[in-house]
């Protein structure tokens, strides 16, 4: 067996002890005689694998006591409607921090359901920095402000939290939720699709202050009311099941490693290594303003693109995989999310050196 670095945006690379662990677990589960994949969902067995998990995300991200956890799915993309149709209550409007691709597409769900005001957009320059916050333009009359915390595609992402009054923050976290510390109470919600840095695609992570729930316009779906999954424990209908128990598994691999804020060190080695580098060149260069650049996303660039498409042939001899840049920035993006090992940095940063040398 030989295992590549993948350094895919998502779906993405999941820590190698959790996929032997899972493999081992795989056709009995502690005794029961049969995978996760098999159990009923009302079952104790599962019911205990949903219990660890939720209680050992909120142990990791030590969320307060008055927030709930949801266990959903449908992915951040149904986030961008359940949001609105659950935070508006009586309010026409949301703010909205447009800076790339995924704030593109949750602005234009939301502006199915309401006015969006455009607090600050970083599209004047190509979506290569976050706004100053001091700059937001905030409508005294929207019902919440939103941000994509971590731009996936443009490898942009915060690294302090806006100052909105009173309104809840919410944060589509999907690419580096549990990747550093965060400090929750200052959100009304927080959301994730798993398939970037929590564990396979199917599983949504919604985190919630409780009185933010219940608020939904009449006539909202059942299963678009956060209600109805925070009254349920997330057990209306069948919950993606073994996405929760992997995940779950990603779970206690960070509490082994000493939980985030030992996360947050090694990730920030990890891209220092990959930043580094790519400031010591002229050959490449990041587009990305230096104090908003995403630990998780590395967009880079070739100066002379047409040597794209044989670096990427090269790094995949190298074993380096999945480095092709997102269709709309172009170029080379890598994915380094927690799974992904000081190794696989290392290894790719020394591939790069050697193009470089071999094209320079
Ligand atoms: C991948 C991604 C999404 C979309 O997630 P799905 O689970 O495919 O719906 C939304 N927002 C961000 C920031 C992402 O990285």
């Amino acid at each position: 067996m030989s295992r590549v670095f993948n350094f895919s945006a998502g779906p993405a690379a999941l820590p190698e002890e959790v996929l032997q662990q899972a493999r081992d677990e795989m056709l009995d589960w502690h005794g029961a005689g049969m995978s996760v994949m098999e159990m009923s969902h009302r079952g104790k067995e599962f019911i205990s694998i949903a219990e660890k998990a939720e209680a050992d995300l909120r142990e990791l991200l030590a969320i307060p006591g008055d927030y709930k956890v949801l266990f959903l799915q449908g992915g951040a993309t149904s986030q961008f409607s359940m949001v609105p149709q659950n935070l508006l209550a009586d309010k026409e409007s949301a703010d909205y921090v447009y800076t790339g691709q995924w704030s593109k597409k949750a602005i234009a769900e939301a502006k199915r359901f309401c006015r969006v005001n455009i607090a600050a957009s970083s599209e004047d320059r190509n979506f290569t920095y976050v706004p100053r916050f001091d700059t937001w333009r905030l409508d005294p009359a929207s019902a919440y402000v939103h941000i994509t915390s971590n731009e996936t595609i443009g490898g942009v992402e915060y690294h302090g939290v806006p100052q909105v009054g009173e309104v809840p923050l919410v944060a589509d976290m999907s690419s580096h939720m549990l990747s550093r510390p965060v400090d929750v109470s200052r959100y009304g919600v927080i959301y994730a699709g798993a398939q970037k840095n929590i564990g396979p695609a199917g599983l949504t992570i919604v985190v919630i202050r409780a009185d933010l729930i219940g608020t939904a316009r009449p006539g909202i779906a059942t299963m678009a009311d956060y209600k109805t999954h925070a009254e349920s424990d997330s057990m209306y209908n069948t919950p993606p099941t073994y996405a929760i128990y992997v995940a779950g598994l990603v779970l206690q691999w960070l509490k082994r490693l000493g939980g985030l804020a030992a996360m947050e060190k090694i990730n920030i080695t990890k891209s220092q290594l990959l930043y580094e580098y790519l400031d010591s060149t002229a050959f490449y260069d990041c587009p990305v303003s230096a104090e908003d650049r995403s630990r998780m996303n590395v967009p880079f660039r070739i100066k002379d693109d047409s040597l794209d498409s044989q670096f990427l042939a090269q790094a995949q001899q190298n074993g380096l995989l999945q480095l092709k840049g997102h269709r709309s920035v172009g170029g080379m993006r890598a994915s380094i999310y927690n799974a992904m090992p000081i190794e696989g940095v290392k290894t790719l940063v020394e591939f790069m050196r050697e193009f470089e040398r071999s094209h320079g």
